[in-house]
């Protein structure tokens, strides 16, 4: 015996669905579509996370470009000398890279001489203006603490060899005048440093000290998403090699181009050194 549910149909001809029917039917395909959801997010978030990435990548390399160039105008108006690397206090210069250290800690604040020392003028720099300074993907610039009373809260150095330190003294290879630098689009002026390393403005990639020192500062490999996840022990005198020395980092050159290198290219003595005849006795570090 037909029901009266079954024979009833709507005007247009189309069987009726029941209202369990219909429920049933619409949690099955809300189920289809949130695995097909979740599915795409498996697919898509890898590579949303991977063009992120990129787009920092960029950002960073635009920055240093930048700095670069205002170090090359720097250099120009001051007889082709470079600015000091910017090192930790109490030795603040005014011929150094940036004035970097903070009036006030506490309130993150810098000097107006932040506008008026070595880059300064050539990028507009203001104790408000500092994101050139900053890498997009550098999440511990307002954290870390690596001076006691006075962190270096910017992502980018200088290449200690080629412009030399505050302390002249300090510097056997020192090479403050550009011109002085040989194949300058292959020698490194300026490079992101690793978080764990940084702590002024002035960076050793190579050192003659570094079989006693152990390898010292070392290039930041943030924006190298492979890189990232392999092992890299903390920086200590014990680390006698660079680590993870085929991930990449970005660094900008003597000729004010910038561009994203391998760690054991940063970290050769070839491209660190103005002249590295002068160092011909002391080895590069072994990579790893
Ligand atoms: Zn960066």
């Amino acid at each position: 015996m037909r029901t009266q549910r079954q024979t009833r149909s709507h005007v247009d001809g189309s069987p009726r669905v029941s209202r369990a029917q219909s429920a049933a039917f619409t949690l099955v395909e809300l189920l289809v579509v949130i695995g097909i959801i979740a599915l795409l997010i498996g697919i898509l978030l890898p590579a949303l996370n991977k063009a992120r990435e990129a787009g920092a990548k960029t950002a960073c390399l635009s920055n240093l470009r930048q700095i670069s160039q205002a170090v090359m105008m720097y250099a120009n108006a001051n007889n082709g000398g470079l600015p000091a690397s910017a090192r930790q206090p109490p030795v603040v210069l005014y011929n150094d890279l940036v004035r970097w250290q903070f009036t006030d800690v506490a309130a993150q604040a810098f000097s107006p001489d932040i506008a008026l020392v070595g880059i300064g003028p050539y990028l507009k720099l203001t104790p408000s203006n500092v994101a050139v300074l900053r890498c997009p993907s550098d999440h511990t610039v307002t954290s870390r603490i690596t001076v006691p009373g006075n962190p270096y809260t910017f992502s980018y150095v200088m290449n200690w060899a080629i412009c030399g330190a505050s302390n002249p003294e300090m510097d056997p290879f020192r090479k403050t005048r550009l011109s002085r630098v040989k194949n300058s689009s292959e020698k490194i002026l300026l490079l992101e440093e690793d978080e764990r390393t940084i702590d002024d403005g002035n960076c050793s990639v190579w050192s003659p000290a570094w079989p006693t020192n152990g390898t010292g500062n070392r290039l930041a490999l943030r924006h190298d998403l492979v890189a990232r996840k392999k092992f890299d022990p903390d920086p200590s005198p014990t680390i006698k090699y660079i680590p993870n020395s085929n991930g990449r980092g970005n660094v900008a050159f003597c000729d004010g181009h910038a561009d994203y290198v391998e760690r054991k290219f940063a970290h050769s003595k070839y491209h660190v050194l103005g002249n590295p005849e002068e160092a011909k006795n002391y080895p590069d570090p072994p990579m790893r």
